[in-house]
């Protein structure tokens, strides 16, 4: 459980949903945890949710804009004395058959996803280069390898991010640094909440684990990733998706 003692974490994302359930998971390892998140209003209620708000910091930005980027960087080396491990969590959907698709719903969706993955990353890359165990985890999703019907924006946004961290595993590698992604497939969050009738259903029987995934089943794979143990993985993509994508 010491694993983590003292190591710097940025989550983006981080105080809902995965990326709550991610802080949590590092804060109880004894990690200093910067929680980013576009919105401030539950600040305090979810560094206290993860038990130890104490070794947790709130910054509110958007991952999409550089300045924002740069700032919660900057906040999580005051925080934590440094940056071993950043988690691009943050994500969004704008849902929608290709032919009512609107621009900003694709601009929108690559802005967070993709590019925000790419502004934090560049802005996180010093940082994680000096660090003795630094690891880049990006949040992608299995839609992002099998596409799927009113989500063309979304599965664009989640294949690029595959991409970019195989892209960024190569060019690390030689600085200690890893670069992976976890591709959750159906997750019980707020995203995932309201589905067309009879869509559970449907989903369901894709799932040969025959149950919907938790935050926590995501949350253990990322910290396994950051660990010490995890030290010669690198350029992955790990599902975790009772057994969806095979
Ligand atoms: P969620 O409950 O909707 O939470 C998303 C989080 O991202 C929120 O904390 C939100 O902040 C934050 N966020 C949104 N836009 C942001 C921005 N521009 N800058 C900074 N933070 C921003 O989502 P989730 O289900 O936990 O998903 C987390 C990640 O897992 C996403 O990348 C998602 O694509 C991926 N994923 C989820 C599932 C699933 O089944 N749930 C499946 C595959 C992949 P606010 O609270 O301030 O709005």
């Amino acid at each position: 459980m010491s694993d983590f003692e003292g190591v710097s974490v940025l989550v983006t994302g981080g105080s809902r949903g995965i990326g709550l359930a991610i802080s949590k998971a590092f804060a109880e390892r004894g990690a200093k945890v910067t929680m980013m998140d576009i919105l401030a209003d539950h600040a305090d209620e979810a560094m206290a949710a993860t038990g130890h708000p104490d070794r947790c910091r709130f910054v509110a930005g958007d991952v999409s804009d550089a300045d924002s980027a740069s700032a919660a960087i900057d906040a999580a080396v005051e925080h934590g004395g440094g940056l071993d491990v950043l988690v691009n969590n943050a994500g969004i959907t704008r849902d929608t058959l290709l032919m009512r698709m609107k621009d900003a719903d694709w601009d929108q969706v690559m802005g967070v996803n993709l590019k925000g993955t790419f502004l934090m990353t560049k802005a996180a890359s010093r940082r994680l280069m000096k660090s003795p165990r630094g690891r880049l985890i990006n949040i992608a999703s299995v839609v992002g390898m099998t596409g799927n019907a009113g989500q063309a924006n979304y599965a664009a946004s989640k294949a690029g991010v595959v991409g970019f961290t195989k892209s960024i595993a190569k060019e690390l590698a030689g600085r200690g640094v890893t670069a992976n992604a976890v591709a959750p497939g159906f997750i019980q969050t707020d995203m995932t909440a309201e589905l067309p009738e009879g869509a559970a259903e449907r989903l369901m029987s894709l799932i040969p684990m025959s149950r919907l995934g938790t935050v926590e089943d995501v949350a253990e794979v990322v910290v396994f990733l950051a660990s010490p143990q995890a030290g010669y993985v690198t350029g992955q993509v790990i599902p975790v998706d009772g057994g969806m994508v095979m």
